[in-house]
């Protein structure tokens, strides 16, 4: 078979990327729907929070980016995906939450894809309107669940979304993998559109 030509043994379960901005529910939404379709969540957020856990070189060099809800430089982050999807669990299919959020990160993506024969079925975006994105991250601040969720590092976050990761938005679009979905309903609401829109 040519490096080319989709791996028909993999070919069942899809390979999926979740779009949109923080606290939108990506999270819960990824983690149900991988698990419906028995694919791994790959989280680049929480593999990067566990690395600074661990105190690992790698959470070593990210820990202050990521405390003031900056973007972890595109370098670092293909080598930790690119690491990440050469493990056997996500041959057959995988849904990435919180990767890509640049246009360097779409081009790095659709070359590890290629390079093993494979492509993205589905970009799924969930939209929220910005006031309950606010209103979201302001709740999770008061139950202290995330560090980095102060308002300051709530707003910057919001800020690099618009700038760097909502244009990805139109890029898939023209691909025509794209899938947008009303984030602003129940999480089972929210779950069945997007289980829809998936075919799953
Ligand atoms: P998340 O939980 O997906 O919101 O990610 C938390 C933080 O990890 C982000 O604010 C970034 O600092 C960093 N991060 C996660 N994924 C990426 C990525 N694809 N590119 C750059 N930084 C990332």
């Amino acid at each position: 078979m040519g490096a080319a030509e989709p791996d028909a043994s993999s070919a069942a379960k899809p390979r999926i990327v979740f779009l949109g901005p923080p606290n939108a529910g990506k999270g819960t939404q990824a983690a149900r729907l991988a698990e419906r379709l028995g694919i791994p969540t790959i989280s680049t957020g929480d593999m990067l929070r566990q690395a600074v856990a661990d105190g690992t070189p790698l959470g070593q060099e990210v820990q202050a980016v990521m405390a003031r809800g900056e973007l972890v430089s595109d370098a670092l982050m293909a080598e930790v995906v690119r690491e990440r999807l050469a493990r056997d669990d996500a041959h057959a299919g995988f849904l990435l939450d919180g990767y890509p959020r640049t246009a360097p990160q779409v081009e790095t993506l659709a070359g590890i894809l290629r390079d093993a024969g494979t492509e993205l079925d589905h970009a799924i975006l969930l939209e929220v309107p910005r006031a309950v994105l606010i209103e979201r991250a302001m709740r999770r601040f008061e139950d202290q669940e995330r560090p980095d969720d102060d308002r300051a590092v709530v707003e910057k976050r919001l800020e690099v979304y618009e700038e760097d990761t909502a244009p990805l938005v139109d890029l898939y679009a023209g691909l025509g993998i794209l899938r947008r979905i009303d984030g602003n309903r129940s999480m089972d609401d929210v779950s069945r559109a997007i289980e829809e829109a998936v075919g799953a």
